[in-house]
């Protein structure tokens, strides 16, 4: 009877994970694509008001960056995407127009989330596109350049490696496998990226930073046009492209803009004070290393 009885209970594994299989394997037959948008380097972005929920030209830039957005659906549909995810990742997160969107995609708004500019990335997706970038915390001639806060990071390691948003959110979808096939933003962010990820990554320069609050910009129509065209090429040379992929374990280096900020991120145990405005952690898993991070920066909130 026991005998019999594990005999059933195989079976049922081996269809289970049969059906399983298949489901995963229809999955992956499609292209999806995942789509993270920021705000500050959106063509014809340049000061904090437009990028503000409160500031007087945020409902244009809104709009603007709801259309990049969707100049990035319409190439990856473009190059036959079956699946498109976008996730908002500005701010409160709550920037893209839903209703303006391309119904094509699902939309991810609000916040806070676990994984914040990347929450929604997994390993079915197939690449990532970046839009709206800006460039890392102290860059020369990046528009409106911080990294995730620019009211407590001065700058962020991972093993070694100064990372903007960009490198870091490259890590988490390199942790699920999957590749970033292009990013649009400034020429610094772009020049950053390619620096750090190599030529497969495509980029679309939609301005040209002349400082932090000036730049010389393609007109929004234009940067659409870039968009959509790279986005095809980008995702029609997905062979090519290889995640970014970082071995553990994962040591984070954060120097804060004030000292009151290490004094709050090193009563966490495991993170150790390392300079007056310094502290440093290392984590074997990079999901907790990058949740660490992320509940510094609750901690570090002026
Ligand atoms: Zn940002």
């Amino acid at each position: 009877m026991r005998k019999r009885s594990t005999v059933f209970l195989l079976a049922i594994q081996v269809i289970l994970f049969t059906s399983g299989h298949n489901a995963g394997a229809r999955i992956r037959k499609g292209l999806r694509v995942y789509i993270s948008v920021d705000m500050e380097g959106i063509a014809g972005v340049c000061a904090s008001d437009q990028v503000s929920a409160s500031g007087r030209d945020y409902h244009m830039a809104r709009m603007w960056t709801t259309r990049e957005t969707n100049a990035a659906i319409q190439g990856a549909l473009d190059a036959g995407a079956t699946e498109i995810l976008v996730n908002d990742s500005h701010g409160s997160m709550r920037n893209i127009i839903a209703h303006e969107l391309n119904p094509a995609a699902r939309l991810i708004t609000g916040s806070p989330k676990p994984l914040g500019m990347m929450q929604g990335i997994d390993r079915t997706f197939q690449a990532a596109l970046f839009i709206g970038y800006h460039a890392r915390a102290g860059s020369i001639n990046g528009v409106l350049d911080h990294t995730y806060s620019s009211a407590a990071v001065y700058s962020i390691k991972i093993n070694g490696l100064e990372v903007g948003e960009s490198e870091l959110n490259a890590i988490l979808a390199g942790h699920f496998g999957v590749p970033v096939a292009l990013v649009a933003g400034d020429r610094e962010v772009c020049r950053q990226v390619k620096e750090m990820l190599g030529d497969q990554v495509l980029t679309v320069e939609v301005k040209e930073g002349i400082g932090r609050h000036a730049a010389s910009t393609l007109v929004p129509a234009e940067a659409q046009k870039q968009i959509r065209e790279k986005t095809r090429e980008a995702l029609e040379n997905l062979h090519a492209m290889k995640p970014f992929q970082l071995s553990g374990p994962y040591t984070f280096e954060i120097d804060f803009l004030y000292s009151w900020q290490a004094d709050a991120a090193e009563l966490i145990p495991g993170v150790e004070r390392t300079a007056p405005r310094s502290i440093l952690y290392t984590q074997d898993d990079f999901l907790e290393g990058f949740r660490l991070f992320r509940a510094l920066l609750v901690l570090a909130r002026p």
